[in-house]
């Protein structure tokens, strides 16, 4: 479903991705663990096209987003190509990034309706059950900043699945949050998974990971250090790297 392979990233002249290759099929759970500074946000955004691939090729199935030329450089597809690979995904940041000023069924409706222009009650019902399934009927007409942060991050997660994505992003959904507000959100990405929505989540929450992953990404220095099946890479670690990581974590 996602396809990414070789890819590299240099910010003035650093390497911050370093032929990193990553796929994700339908229905899978990835998570993409590791330090600080390793790459894991930069990997998303390339993945999301908020930032371009210097060199590598991405693809969301049968959509080729970049392609790499003889010299290896990434080579992005044209416009249409790229409109059209913005509504195969939907991305969640730690900041909920919600738009502060407009109410949480606006905050939730405003893309479908403006972008991709589908019909308002289609758009409405859609949105009020996803609310619902949220935990967050009642909210509608609240503006986010009458929300707890928990609330507004599963009104930013709403709003992503509005727009009926192949898969989510998710990016330390979790990491602005309080124990107690972070296992709602943690709730609803659980039963997400159970429903296999396709999905990838940057992610420090090391149990979350193992018992909702299917698989597991650590990566570190701008490479992926070691990846494998969710209970291998957290309960059995191959690398003295990954060890060292997760020791941090018991
Ligand atoms: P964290 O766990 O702290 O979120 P991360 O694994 O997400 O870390 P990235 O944010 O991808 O790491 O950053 C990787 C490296 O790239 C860091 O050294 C960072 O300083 C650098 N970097 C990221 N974005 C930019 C940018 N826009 N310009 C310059 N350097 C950047
Ligand atoms: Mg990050």
């Amino acid at each position: 479903l996602v396809l990414l392979e070789h890819a590299r990233k240099s910010f003035g002249g650093t390497p911050v991705l370093k032929d990193i290759s990553l796929s994700v099929r339908r229905g899978e759970v990835v998570a993409v663990i590791g330090p600080s500074g390793g790459g894991k946000s930069t990997l998303l955004r390339c993945c999301t096209l908020l930032e371009t691939l210097d060199g590598g090729r991405l693809a969301y199935g049968d959509l080729v987003v970049a392609e790499e030329d003889a010299a290896g450089r990434a080579v992005y597809a044209g416009k249409a190509a790229l409109k059209e690979a913005k509504t195969r995904f939907g991305l969640v940041f730690q900041n909920f990034n919600l738009f502060p000023h407009y109410t949480v069924l606006k905050n939730v409706t405003d893309a479908p309706l403006h972008v991709q222009k589908r019909p308002k009650d289609e758009v409405m019902e859609h949105a009020r059950a996803l609310l619902a399934k949220m935990g967050l009927a009642g909210t509608e007409d609240k503006v986010p900043c009458e929300l707890s942060g928990g609330m507004q991050q599963r009104v930013a997660i709403a709003r992503a699945l509005a727009l009926d994505p192949d898969v989510l992003f998710f990016d330390e959904p979790t990491s602005a949050l309080d124990p107690e507000l972070t296992k709602d959100v943690l709730k609803v990405i659980r039963d997400l998974a159970a429903e296999h929505m396709t999905m990838v989540i940057v992610t420090h929450e090391m149990s979350f990971a193992r018992d909702v992953a299917d698989h597991i990404v650590f990566m570190d220095g701008g490479v992926i250090v070691e990846e494998g099946p969710a209970e291998q890479v957290i309960n059995r670690p191959q690398h003295q790297r990954t060890r060292a990581f997760l020791a941090k974590y018991e």
